[in-house]
């Protein structure tokens, strides 16, 4: 690489795919310095993904912009599918989740994409679009990308760290020398975007089967259908091959119980699902995230929703580092815990495709029997919907701290929202106390020991914020009763439903440091301020 390196930004974001936009959205909205470039002029006009999964909306939530996801979109509250060209169908129920979004919002990934371009916009940072990141240095505390426009001319940006967003063909993971292990899955799956004059419930997903294969429909607003099959007598062809509107309606006949007709194609494409992940996401000040480090099949739509995860999970972690609010080392929990949940979410995506897939007959009977009298049961609904939606997905194989007992929620695991009340507002929830940088701690206290423990807890209080500052916001929660927050040194908040109680298992001075993403740091119970200031030492820098 030759040239002068410009100012330093504090991160290069490459890539401004969803991912990319949104991992420069979190970033900007911490006050962090970003630079976000793609090699491509305009924005990708198709709309690959089409569902935002609850986990997904939770973290949009903490980001403020939850309202606008669901004001463009559709809530589908399941998915069913049949197993017999006749019967009734199984339905995975998403309805009885503990999240304020218990269903998939069907939203097309170009509106994800708008609505993550302009909060980045409104932050004052624009994507420098026809810019290609080709090469790569790491030095000691920055690093240096070229990036090289459509005119040839190439500039050299600093950076403290750099997230490479660039998608499944990644320059990033390229240069970095990271394989993308794993293979293709074996079939070819065809694609559409269609108007289908069927009666389908509006609202849901409908997987049909046949011993031909099988095909799944998704109608999203506009009266357009998303068609995903896999036709076993149409796989002697490449994924270059063009798919016809003719041949899409011959499968869908041959495979549907009843007719569909198909018309005004927007979209036509036969595609093969990857199942493909790299070891590592991070190489010292290099980071990966999204499609760059994990690509799996379609089936459960989960490819977009695990990379805007990888997007949260990492900036709030850049941020407070680079703002010496954090040590160093939390940067290792980025690949400690996304890294895992990837390989569980692509194995689980791989067996859901197989299983779709099967072309033995003894085998398809075997699923219709078990899926029946499996899938049906309360346990194992409850199980798919927490696995489909995200819901479930929890870091504790990756915690920094100590476990706690049984009742209360682990360190790792997400905090589920929870409705509180303060003096001077209608209502409050739990997730909107997350939205501002830096932790939130959380004490808990019973009206019945709080005469007598007020002290303590304030000094506690005091002790945290004068070792750890801006970096940790405390806050009091207690069971019922008005105090006073000046005396308190914290917002005092009134957990009237017993809802904050009885989801993270708090008793009386219980203590809690949830993370920005939503997810339990530490958790113990004492008041006395020297624990409390070392139960919050792996997460925070004395300020
Ligand atoms: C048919 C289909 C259906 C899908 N359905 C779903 C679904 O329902 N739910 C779901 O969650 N996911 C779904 N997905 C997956 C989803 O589309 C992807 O996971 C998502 O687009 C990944 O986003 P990304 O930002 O990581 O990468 P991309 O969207 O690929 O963006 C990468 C960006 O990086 C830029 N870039 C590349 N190289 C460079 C470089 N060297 N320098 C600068 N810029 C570069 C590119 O121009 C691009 O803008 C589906 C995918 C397909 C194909």
């Amino acid at each position: 690489m030759s040239g002068a390196d410009g100012l330093m930004s504090e991160v290069l974001v490459v890539g401004a795919g969803p991912v990319g936009l949104m991992a420069a959205g979190e970033l900007a909205r911490r006050g962090i310095a970003v630079r976000v470039v793609d090699r491509e002029t305009t924005r990708d006009s198709l709309s690959k993904a089409l569902v935002v999964h609850a986990r997904t909306l939770e973290i949009m939530d903490l980001g403020g912009i939850s309202d606008e996801f669901v004001k463009r979109g559709y809530p589908a509250p399941g998915l069913d599918v049949s197993l017999q060209r006749r019967g009734r169908p199984v339905s995975v129920n998403l309805r009885t989740l503990d999240t304020r979004f218990p269903y998939m919002l069907v939203l097309p990934q170009r509106q994800t994409e708008e609505i993550l371009a302009e909060r980045l916009s409104s932050y004052g940072v624009t994507v420098e679009r026809g810019s290609e990141v080709v090469a790569l240095e790491q030095h000691p505390d920055h690093v240096v990308a070229a990036v090289r426009a459509k005119d040839g001319r190439e500039e050299r940006i600093r950076a403290r760290y750099l997230i490479g967003c660039d998608g499944a063909h990644s320059t990033v993971r390229r240069l970095l020398d990271l394989p993308f292990e794993g293979k293709q899955l074996d079939s070819l799956v065809l694609i559409g975007d269609v108007k289908a004059d069927v009666d389908l419930v509006r609202s849901r997903i409908t997987n049909l089967t046949s011993s031909r294969g099988f095909v799944s429909l998704l109608p999203f607003l506009g009266d357009h259908v998303r068609v995903f099959a896999v036709d076993f007598s149409r796989q002697n062809h490449t994924r270059n091959d063009a798919l016809t509107l003719e041949e899409l309606q011959e499968t869908v006949n041959a495979i549907a119980p009843s007719k569909i007709t198909l018309t005004e194609p927007s979209w036509l494409t036969r595609y093969v699902a990857p199942s493909r992940q790299v070891r590592r996401i991070r190489v010292d000040r290099f980071f990966l995230a999204g499609d760059a480090t994990h690509a799996h099949s379609p089936a459960a739509g989960q490819g977009m929703n695990m990379g805007l995860q990888d997007a949260a999970n990492l900036s709030w972690k850049l941020a407070m580092v680079l703002r010496s609010q954090a040590p160093t080392r939390l940067l290792d929990t980025y690949d400690l815990e996304r890294h895992a949940v990837h390989t569980s979410v692509r194995h689980g995506t791989d067996q859901m495709f197989r299983a779709f897939t099967l072309t033995n007959p003894a085998l398809q009977l075997a699923r219709g029997i078990l899926t029946r009298t499996v899938v049906t049961r309360a346990p194992v609904q409850r199980r798919l919907a927490g696995r489909l939606s995200g819901i479930s997905i929890n870091y504790r194989h990756a915690h920094l701290g100590e476990r706690r007992r049984r009742a209360a929620l682990q360190p790792g695991d997400r905090v589920p929202d929870a409705d509180l009340w303060i003096a001077h507002r209608a209502s409050i929830r739990l997730y909107e106390l997350l939205r501002d940088p830096g932790y939130g701690l959380f004490v808990f206290a019973t009206a019945d020991r709080l005469a007598a423990d007020r002290r303590h807890i304030a000094g506690l209080i005091a002790g945290v914020t004068q070792t750890y500052g801006p970096a940790v916001r405390p806050h009091l929660v207690v069971d019922e009763g008005v105090i006073d927050p000046t005396e308190m040194g914290a917002p005092v908040y009134v957990d009237v439903a017993g809802h904050f109680a009885r989801k993270l298992g708090a008793r009386h001075a219980s203590v809690f440091l949830l993370r920005p993403d939503g997810y339990l740091a530490a958790h113990h119970t004492g008041l006395a301020p020297d624990q409390a200031v070392a139960a919050l030492a792996p997460w925070c820098l004395q300020h």
